[in-house]
């Protein structure tokens, strides 16, 4: 099956009880058994629901994985995901990632005894520094958030494989339509749903995709120990969402060529960051890994102040200024004020989050408008 038939049919047979064609929402939660142990598979809904079963077998299909779960939010996911480890344990990760998963690993897990280590993970030379006994897992983000660094993950799989060490990537930008890390040698990948698989902004959601068997029931014994689950309506919309992301992923890439193309050539902008264009650094290791070069956009301006970028910001008309990505509108943001404000002024201007700053998530609207609105709000 092509990835388009799997957004569709992978996980979803018509329903046997009604012949329903979508997947029923299955708003229970318990089940009943004829005796004691005797049931249908389902026996409580934190456990197995069947409208999330049929997301989870989806999920797992579209990554070419084998085993997929899903958790009530993607830091839900990545939580899960550093459960698999113990106190003393180390884990290196990109210093350039989301705000959010900076702060359960930096303030949440650090309390927990679990050491992270925050490298450039574009130049994988950077793991050989901190590789230690203790050294567990590696955390990879690709394109990361916001500067749309490349990592290049065959490499480091193979480096997580030399030093028994887990690979996971977290695949919200790229989505398995642009980019399947599992096939890259990664082990686990984790996906905040809320953004391109979900692709309405309208429901927040995690997912962890695994190909090993003994890796898939630690998951799915922590994801029923603490209960972090997504309930049986949004599983739902998440099915519906990702039956157009194929379709929306094309758009999204098309529309950010086009925008990239504008921003290049504005006198105001210093520069612009996407995987697409040829000037970046790691342009060929995303060409090689990536079917495509996505929808986000990030870029600074020229004087680097922070009252030029809150303007633009509060200028545009189809951009709406709002947290999050990934939805079919289009969305503009300010990386060093809103999503990763958790991050010290000092360490994110290493990573180039400088206060000029512009992160763009391009929708599917037309890119004639999205380059009108961009136009006006620079004047
Ligand atoms: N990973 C990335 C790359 C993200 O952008 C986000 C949220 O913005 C998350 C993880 C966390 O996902 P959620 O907001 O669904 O908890």
């Amino acid at each position: 099956m092509k990835f388009g038939t799997k957004a569709i049919h992978a996980g979803q047979d018509p329903d046997e009880s009604t012949g329903a064609v979508m997947t029923p929402i299955y708003q229970t939660s318990t089940y009943v058994q004829k005796k004691p142990g005797e049931h249908k598979g389902y026996e409580y809904s934190r456990t197995a629901n069947p409208t999330r079963t049929a997301l989870e077998k989806n999920i797992a299909s579209l990554e070419n994985g084998s085993y997929g779960l899903c958790f009530a939010s993607g830091l839900a996911a990545i939580d899960a995901i550093i459960k698999l480890l113990k106190p003393g344990d180390e884990v290196i990760s990109t210093n350039d990632l989301y705000g959010g998963s900076y702060r359960i690993f930096s303030q949440v897990f650090l309390n927990y005894g679990i050491k992270f280590h925050f490298v450039a993970l574009d130049n994988i030379e950077n793991v050989h520094k901190f590789l230690n006994k203790n050294t567990k897992m590696i955390w990879a983000e690709t394109p990361t958030n916001p500067m749309l660094n490349i990592i290049d993950l065959k490499t480091l799989s193979k480096i997580a494989k030399e030093n028994q060490l887990l690979l996971v990537v977290d695949n919200t930008f790229a989505t398995p339509f642009l980019q399947r890390p599992l096939e890259l040698g990664a082990d686990i990948i984790m996906h905040s749903l809320t953004k391109y698989m979900a692709g309405h902004s309208d429901v927040i959601m995690g997912a962890v995709v695994c190909k090993d068997e003994e890796i898939a029931e630690k998951l799915a014994f922590i994801q029923n120990s603490c209960g972090a689950v997504p309930g049986p309506m949004d599983c739902f919309l998440v099915l519906r969402g990702i039956k157009t992301l194929h379709l929306r992923m094309q758009r999204h890439c098309e529309n950010a060529q086009a925008v990239v193309k504008f921003l290049s050539q504005h006198n105001k902008v210093d520069k612009v960051y996407w995987p697409g264009l040829e000037s970046h650094t790691n342009h060929d290791i995303a060409s090689e890994q990536m079917d495509g070069y996505g929808g986000m956009v990030s870029f600074n301006l020229k004087g680097n102040r922070i009252d030029d970028a809150f303007k633009i910001v509060s200028s545009t008309k189809y951009f709406t200024l709002a947290e999050s990505l990934g939805g079919v509108e289009s969305l503009c943001g300010h990386p060093a004020t809103m999503t990763h404000a958790a991050i010290p002024k000092k360490e994110r201007e290493i990573t180039g989050v400088v206060d000029s700053l512009i992160r763009l998530s391009i929708g599917i609207e037309d890119a004639e408008d999205l380059i009108i609105d961009l136009e006006q709000a620079m004047k």
